[in-house]
Order: structure tokens, then sequence, then C-alpha cells
């Protein structure tokens, strides 16, 4: 069987990549580099009635690069309650309206899932059109298992919090979760987010990827260990996405770890309460453990 995207026209001669795509459509845009926007992402939104954007004005730039200058209207975390039912109104009149956010794929840790659902609970016609992705290109680059990969938007931005999330994924790994773990991260925070991340995971495969597609695009790969001592010395730059190997290690080894270093710092009951927090084990046996261990300096 003929592969579909490359299936001969149908009957009535009208090539599918040309035809105006009805309904709502999902562009996705570049993630940094303008020569990413794809003759079809700029012919869907050329024939777009409207085009719904994250930021009017940060896509403005874009728009005009490329030659389209459909009317545009916001669609941000704010407003895109309100803005539904007038926008499901549009598309039942037949009304072709595109999505776009900021950059990549729309919905991806951007506006439109609320929209998208609305629109499939009413039968109306949703389509896409696919393209660059910050998650998915670092995964293919990172050197890491590419399946299952779990993508987790962005890491709670306080330390606690953070801990607390690693330390429900941990749980879900002693639960048989075996996943390349992907995050995004802000550069005035990804020394303390790797840090957290050597805390819970131990000292894995990772990877740093940043400005994907840019001029300064790298990928720097290593244990958890080793990118939190260099992000420690040295501040990151630029939009960056963050990547776990799945576990390596038997979860003895890798409460001991860190166990060990909380020890350092800590009584033997902040310890324990720390690395349960981070681990997701419970916290009689992190502190059984931890007494079982002690303090470096018990001994002496
Ligand atoms: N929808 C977008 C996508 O499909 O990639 C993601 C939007 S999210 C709000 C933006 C975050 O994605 C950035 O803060 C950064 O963590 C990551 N990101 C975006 N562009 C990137 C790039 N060029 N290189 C690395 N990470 C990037």
């Amino acid at each position: 069987m003929p592969d579909e995207a490359y299936a001969d026209p149908p009957e009535d001669g009208l090539p599918e990549p040309g035809a105006p795509l009805a309904g709502l459509v999902l562009v996705s845009t570049p993630i940094g580099n303008l020569g990413d926007i794809s003759p079809r992402a700029r012919q869907a939104l050329a024939d777009a009635d409207l085009i719904l954007c994250e930021d009017t004005r940060h896509s403005a730039r874009l728009l005009s690069a490329i030659g389209v200058g459909v009317r545009t209207e916001p669609l941000h975390e704010y407003n895109e309650d309100a803005r539904i039912a007038p926008v499901l109104g549009m598309l039942r009149a037949g009304r072709r309206i595109a999505l776009i956010s900021d950059a990549g794929t729309p919905l991806v840790s951007d506006p439109g899932y609320r929209l998208v659902r609305a629109a499939v609970a009413e039968g109306l016609k949703v389509t896409a059109v696919p393209g660059p992705n910050a998650a998915v290109m670092a995964l293919t680059l990172s050197g890491l298992p590419p399946q299952p990969f779990l993508f987790l938007g962005f890491p709670p931005p306080r330390s606690a919090a953070r801990r607390a999330a690693f330390g429900t994924l941990r749980a879900a790994e002693r639960a048989g979760l075996s996943a390349t773990l992907i995050w995004h991260e802000a550069p005035h925070r990804l020394a303390e987010t790797l840090e957290d991340m050597a805390f819970s995971f131990g000292p894995r495969a990772a990877a740093v990827a940043r400005e994907l597609t840019k001029h300064f695009e790298e990928v720097r790969r290593g244990t958890l260990t080793d990118l939190a001592a260099f992000y420690a010395s040295s501040q990151a730059r630029g939009e960056i996405t963050v990547l776990v190997g799945p576990p390596e290690e038997d979860d003895q080894e890798d409460l001991d770890g860190a166990l060990t270093r909380a020890l350092a710092t800590h009584s033997v009951k902040d310890a324990a309460a720390l690395v349960s927090a981070a681990t997701g084990l419970p916290r009689k046996i992190v502190y059984a453990r931890a007494l079982a261990m002690g303090r470096p300096d018990d001994s002496a």
C-alpha cells in the first residue's frame, strides 16, 4: 500500500497539500529560526479568516516577515475561557481560524487546550500543521532513549515543590515507570533545578539543550551531577530544555547517595525529611536508613 503522504491526488484533481484547511487549524511556528516556517504553515496562516495569537505583537513580527496580513486577536492563558464561545460561533459559521503561540507547537506549554477541547466536544473540525517543538527536538539530540518519553512542562519554580514533584516521579519509577523525562526551564533557575534533580534522581544520564535552531545552539550531555556542577559555576543563557534518562540504579544505592549528601549538612531527622520528599520513599524507611548510616561526624 502506498504511503498516504505520497499517494496520487484524488480523482477530482485537487491536490491535497494545497487545499485550504477548514475549521480550527493549530499551526506550529519556529522556535528560533525563521527558516523553519513550513510552506504549508505559511499557507494555512494566509488562508485563515482570523489568526489567534498568544501575543499579537510578538506574532506580528513573524506574520510580517512571511507576508501574511490576516487579522489577529489574542488568545492567552487569561482570556482563553472567555474567547471560546465567540470562536466556536465563528467556526460554526464556517470561518477558518488559525491558532499560533509565541513559538513552536501551540498547546504544548502554551494556550489553546481549552479551546481545542471545546471544539472537539462540539464535533467541529480541528486540524494542525505540524512543525517545530523544542521538547521533541531536544529529545532527538539528547542521546537518551527516545521512547517512552514523558514531557512535564516547567518544573515548579520553588525548590520544596520541585523536590516534591521529582519525588513523585521517583515513586512512579519505583512502581515501574521507565522513560526519558523532559522539562522546560528558565535560564536563571537551571542551576538550582539541576541540583534538585541530581538530589532526587542521582547521577544518571541527562542533557541540557539550549538555544535550539539558533546561532548558539548547544546540547550538553553528562550525568546530572556533572551538569549540576557545571551550571553551578556557569550562568546559563537563552532558552533551555532539560532531559533526564530513565532509571539505571537500584533504589538502595539511590537512597544511600541522597542520604550521604543530606547528612553532610543536616541532622538525621531533617536529612530523612528532605530525602523522603525528594525520592518519594516513605519517611519511616528513610529515617531508619538515615539512623543506620548516621551523620559523618557521629563516629568521631
Ligand atoms: N510550544 C513550544 C514548543 O512547542 O516548543 C514551547 C513553549 S514554552 C512556553 C517555552 C519554553 O520551551 C522555553 O522557556 C524553553 O524552556 C523551551 N524552548 C523554546 N524554544 C527553545 C529552544 N530554541 N531551545 C531550547 N528550548 C526551547
